[in-house]
């Protein structure tokens, strides 16, 4: 039984993606491990066509060892946690996206992460304090995406994300910043005056 399905998947691979038998191998191992893991034929084929396409290595995510980009299947990838504060007056909002993340995928993440945690976290009487130490986490985590080589070209089953333009071509540090100068202020003025 199973050994008709390889052959059925083989004949299918050998029409459909071609190519020479060390390219053939790595599509069939792809689509079988997908079904393997109880995926459709549909996503099997997908998962193939990708494979062939991509590169002539291992299918991402095989007992290959070597940890890949959750997002686009690239090596070297790093595992790690990003996090979101979101601050709504009463009501608060935490969130993480967890990795492993390739360096592109996870700055990709990471900026969008903390300019949001930045431009609208601290909203609130707990937020306000949560948001800058889930910022300053993430920034003590920015060190294993940065340590991190850019991906390897043809190691990715899809393209890297594009980590889009730094944090300060984006508002939330801005804002913030701004929250900030505002809250002395609000401290610091009253302090004087009642001198
Ligand atoms: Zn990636």
């Amino acid at each position: 039984m199973r050994d008709d399905n390889r052959r059925l998947w083989a004949e299918w691979v050998a029409a459909n993606v071609g190519g020479d038998p060390a390219r053939q191998r790595v599509a069939l191992d792809a689509a079988l491990q997908s079904l393997a893991a109880g995926q459709t034929s549909g996503e099997a084929a997908g998962a193939a066509r990708r494979a062939a396409g991509g590169s002539m290595q291992p299918p991402p995510y095989g007992q290959t060892g070597a940890m890949r980009c959750r997002f686009c299947g690239s090596v070297p990838a790093v595992p790690m946690t990003i996090y979101e504060h979101n601050g709504y007056l009463v009501l608060m909002q935490f969130k993480n996206l967890k990795g492993p993340y390739c360096r592109l995928c996870g700055l990709h993440v990471w900026r969008r992460m903390t300019d949001a945690t930045l431009l609208r976290g601290w909203l609130g009487f707990l937020s306000f304090f949560i948001a800058p130490i889930t910022a300053l986490i993430n920034l003590v985590n920015l060190r294993k995406l940065s340590s991190l080589a850019a991906p390897e070209p043809g190691s990715s089953v899809r393209t890297p994300a594009d980590p889009g333009p730094g944090m300060f071509q984006r508002p939330g540090v801005y804002v913030y910043a701004g929250v900030v100068a505002v809250a002395l202020l609000i401290v610091i003025l009253p302090a004087l005056a009642g001198r």
